[in-house]
């Protein structure tokens, strides 16, 4: 397998890196992959990570919900059906919020294309990216609309209004290539939503090596909000929100539990605590979501 020995800072180019840590992916592969650390921007990152080309395989498309399409009529689909519903409406209101004459949306990393979705119906111009095809194909038989699978593809020249990231940021591989060329799509005061998982947060206190959004070699970084925002302003990027996704807490809580062999409840009660935590501490949930604004 094609693995990739990094040498320098993913995100700032700095050779000034050393070894922070060993996570096992208890998701999938029960590999371990060595943790990273930059000492100029704070950024953490998993070493020795496939290629880009190779990392199809350490993603169980059966189960890794995000990318799951299949219906199981069952009461965890039905809640997880719900919860997406309403974390939708929660994207798109935060998003209004700081660009409430906003037309042209592009949601980058759309994987099944719910927000895409959600965007059309509410009237706006939205493409989405996916780089997995049979992502792109659901979408297709749903909405009969296209996706498109990278961003090369987008029309010529076209800019957008916002660009959204739900958890994206984390798996790119070409991180400030593809930044720059998303920042190079956006109007002037566009924005930029990301949501990423959160290094400085309460549950990965609570849950050290088996907390979930670890996620390795699948999350390639490993942000909290100094090296996000050192990574952002050095794209020109102005930070105007930062909070927490409302319900990642309690879905990282029991999955992190699970990799303990304890139980769902006990992960719903510290994601709970985490919650509560984030509420008071913005730039401490369990996930980092911020809005940031080209000048
Ligand atoms: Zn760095």
């Amino acid at each position: 397998m094609k693995v990739e020995i990094l040498e320098k800072c993913p995100a700032c180019q700095s050779a000034a890196i050393e070894k922070y840590t060993e996570i096992p992916d208890f998701y999938f592969s029960r590999e371990v992959f060595p943790i990273f650390f930059c000492k100029d921007c704070g950024l953490k990152f998993t070493q020795n990570r496939p290629a880009e080309e190779e990392i199809g395989r350490y993603y169980d498309s059966a189960n890794y919900a995000s990318h799951d399409s299949e219906k199981k009529y069952n009461l965890f689909s039905l809640v997880y059906k719900s919860a997406r519903d309403y974390m939708l409406n929660q994207k798109f209101n935060l998003v209004r919020q700081f660009k409430p004459e906003w037309k042209k949306v592009l949601d980058y990393g759309t994987g099944e294309g719910y927000f895409t979705e959600y965007l059309l119906n509410k009237g706006k111009e939205a493409d989405g990216i996916e780089p997995s095809q049979l992502a792109r194909e659901n979408f297709k038989k749903r909405t009969g609309k296209d996706l498109y699978p990278d961003l090369r593809e987008l029309p010529e020249g076209k800019k957008y209004d916002a660009i959204t990231m739900w958890h994206v940021l984390e798996h790119i591989h070409q991180l400030p290539q593809t930044m720059e060329q998303l920042v190079s799509r956006l109007n002037e005061k566009g924005v930029i939503a990301i949501a990423v998982p959160n290094q400085n947060s309460q549950d990965l206190r609570e849950f050290g090596v088996h907390w979930a959004a670890w996620d390795v070699p699948r999350h390639l970084y490993h942000w909290e909000a100094g090296s996000l925002t050192k990574f952002m302003n050095s794209q020109g990027m102005k930070k105007v929100y930062s909070g927490q996704l409302p319900l990642d807490p309690f879905y990282i809580g029991m999955i992190s539990a699970g990799y303990q062999g304890k139980s769902a409840i006990s992960g719903l009660f510290k994601g709970l605590k985490s919650y509560f935590h984030g509420k008071s501490h913005p730039e401490e949930g369990s996930t980092l979501l911020s809005i940031w604004m080209k000048p």
